[in-house]
C-alpha cells in the first residue's frame, strides 16, 4: 500500500470516528491499524446497553455500537488493517508496523493515536498476599465471560465508580454473586440509580472508606482482606473471585517512547482543544487522552480531531496545520487533579474542559484565573471523584494569549 494521508492507530470508537470524519471529507487514503483481530475497541466486549448516547444519540449494546462504527468507516472508504501493531513512531513522522505480513515502515501525512486506556491490574496496585487464580480487571472479566469461561461463585469488586457497577452486572450475568464492593472513598462515585439497584435490588453491600490489603489462597483465591480506614479493623471476606475496577492508565507506550510531551496527571499525551500533540503531524484522541470517560466522549474527541485536521488540510493543503500543540497551559489546584485539554488557545477554546477531582468536595464553584485576575466562574452539578466535571471552554475565553498559565480552582 502507498503511504496513507493519515494513519490512525487503534480501531476503537475514537480511531474509527476520526477516520470516518477524514474519509467522508475527502481526505485519503486513511488507514486504521489495530492489534486485535476485530475492529471496535473495548465496546466489543461490553454486552450491556448504553453505548452511542453522546455521539449517535441512541443506546446500543457495546458489540452493536462497535460494528456500526467499523461499518460506517469502511463505507466511507477507510481501510482497516487488523492484527497489526504500531511498534514505533519515528522523529521523522515514520511509523513501524508489525503484522501477519511482517514488519513495515510507513510515512503518512499525519498520525492519529487512539490507543485507548486500561485498568491497572492487581500487580500495579501493589496489593500484597498470595498469587491465586480468580483475580481480574473488569476488562479481563468481560472477555472471560464473553468467551464462555467459568468465573467463580463469590466475588469482591474493588471500586465503586461506573465501571465497578458494570462489573457487578457482568458477574451476575455469569452466575457469580458479588458479596462486597470496596472503595477507599466515603461513598460510591456512580449515579444514584446504579448504586441503589446494586444495594437494594442485588443486595450488594458497599464497604466505603475501606481498602483491600491482601489476597489469600493457594491455587484459587479463598479470601480477601479488607481494612476499614476509619476504625482500622480488618475483615477476611470469603471469595473465590476479585475484580479490580477503574484506576485507568492510558495505553501510552507508543506516545511515551516517541518522546511526546505527556500530561502528568492523566498520563496521556499533552493535547490542545483539537488533539494536536507536542509533535507536528501527530494527533491523539479518545481514552488515551481522557482515560475513564465514556465511549461516546472518546468518539467525540475523535470527531473533533478528524474534522479539524480535514478542515485545515482542505484550506492549507495536506500535511499542514497538524501541530504542534499551541496555546496557554491550563492547570488545576487541589482538590481538582486534572484538566483535558491542558493546553488551550483562548481565541479557539474547545466547547468544554473536563476536570477531575480527587475527593468529594462541598465547593462547587470552578474559578478560572490568570496571574491573579479572575476570568470566569462556573457552578458544577457535582464534584464526585472518578467522574468528569465539565465546564464550558468559554470560561477561559477572556484569558490573555500572552498572559501565562491559567489556573482552575474550586471556591
Ligand atoms: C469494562 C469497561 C466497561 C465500559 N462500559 C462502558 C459503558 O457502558 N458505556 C460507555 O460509554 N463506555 C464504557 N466504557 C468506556 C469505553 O469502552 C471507552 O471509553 C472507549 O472504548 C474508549 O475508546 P477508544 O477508541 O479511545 O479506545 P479503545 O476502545 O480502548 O480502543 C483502542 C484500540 O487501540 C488498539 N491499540 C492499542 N495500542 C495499539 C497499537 N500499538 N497498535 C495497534 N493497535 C493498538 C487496541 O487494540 C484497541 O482496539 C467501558 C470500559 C471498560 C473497560
Amino acid at each position: 500500500m502507498t503511504d496513507p494521508a493519515v494513519l490512525v492507530v487503534g480501531a476503537g470508537p475514537a480511531g474509527l470516528t476520526a477516520a470516518f470524519e477524514l474519509a467522508s471529507r475527502g481526505i485519503g487514503p486513511v488507514l486504521v491499524v489495530d492489534r486485535e483481530a476485530e475492529a471496535g475497541g473495548v465496546p466489543r466486549h461490553c454486552e450491556h446497553n448504553g453505548f452511542g448516547l453522546q455521539d449517535l444519540h441512541r443506546s446500543m449494546s457495546g458489540p452493536a455500537y462497535a460494528r456500526r462504527l467499523a461499518r460506517r468507516a469502511e463505507r466511507a472508504g477507510v481501510r482497516v488493517r487488523l492484527r497489526t501493531t504500531a511498534t514505533a513512531l519515528g522523529d521523522d513522522g515514520s511509523i513501524s508496523l508489525a503484522g501477519p505480513d511482517g514488519i513495515e515502515s510507513m510515512h503518512p501525512g499525519a498520525v492519529l493515536l487512539a490507543t485507548g486506556a486500561r485498568e491497572r491490574p492487581r500487580s500495579a496496585r501493589l496489593v500484597p498476599g498470595d498469587r491465586p487464580a480468580g483475580v481480574f480487571t473488569t476488562g479481563q472479566l468481560q472477555q472471560w465471560v464473553a468467551g464462555g469461561l467459568p468465573v467463580g461463585s463469590r466475588a469482591v469488586v474493588v471500586g465503586a465508580e461506573h465501571v465497578a457497577y458494570s462489573a457487578v452486572l457482568t458477574l451476575r450475568h455469569a452466575g457469580v454473586a458479588t458479596v462486597a464492593m470496596v472503595t477507599d472513598l466515603p461513598r460510591h462515585q456512580t449515579v444514584s440509580a446504579f448504586a441503589w439497584f446494586a444495594r437494594r435490588g442485588l443486595r450488594v453491600p458497599l464497604r466505603a472508606s475501606s481498602r483491600v490489603i491482601g489476597l489469600r489462597g493457594h491455587g484459587r483465591l479463598e479470601s480477601v482482606e479488607v481494612e476499614d480506614l476509619v476504625t482500622g479493623a480488618v475483615e477476611c471476606i470469603d471469595a473465590d473471585t476479585v475484580v479490580f475496577t477503574g484506576d485507568w492508565i492510558p495505553d501510552n507506550d507508543l506516545a511515551r517512547r516517541a518522546g511526546l510531551s505527556m500530561e502528568q496527571s492523566t498520563r496521556g499525551p499533552l493535547t490542545d482543544g483539537w488533539g494536536r500533540t507536542s509533535r507536528p503531524g501527530v494527533l491523539a484522541a479518545g481514552a488515551l487522552v481522557h482515560p475513564g470517560e465514556t465511549a461516546g466522549l472518546a468518539a467525540l474527541t475523535g470527531r473533533t480531531a478528524g474534522r479539524r485536521l480535514a478542515g485545515q488540510w482542505s484550506s492549507s493543503g495536506p500535511g499542514r496545520g497538524a501541530g504542534p500543540v499551541t496555546g496557554l497551559s491550563v492547570i488545576t489546584v487541589a482538590p481538582l487533579c486534572s484538566v483535558v485539554p491542558a493546553v488551550v488557545d483562548p481565541r479557539d477554546a474547545p466547547a468544554r474542559l473536563l476536570l477531575r477531582s480527587k475527593v468529594f468536595s462541598d465547593r462547587r464553584l470552578v474559578v478560572a484565573s490568570q496571574g491573579g485576575r479572575e476570568l470566569g466562574r462556573h457552578r458544577l452539578r457535582h464534584s464526585t471523584p472518578h467522574r468528569s466535571l465539565s465546564v464550558p471552554g468559554s470560561l477561559i475565553a477572556r484569558a490573555d494569549p500572552a498572559g501565562g498559565t491559567v489556573e482552575l480552582s474550586l471556591a
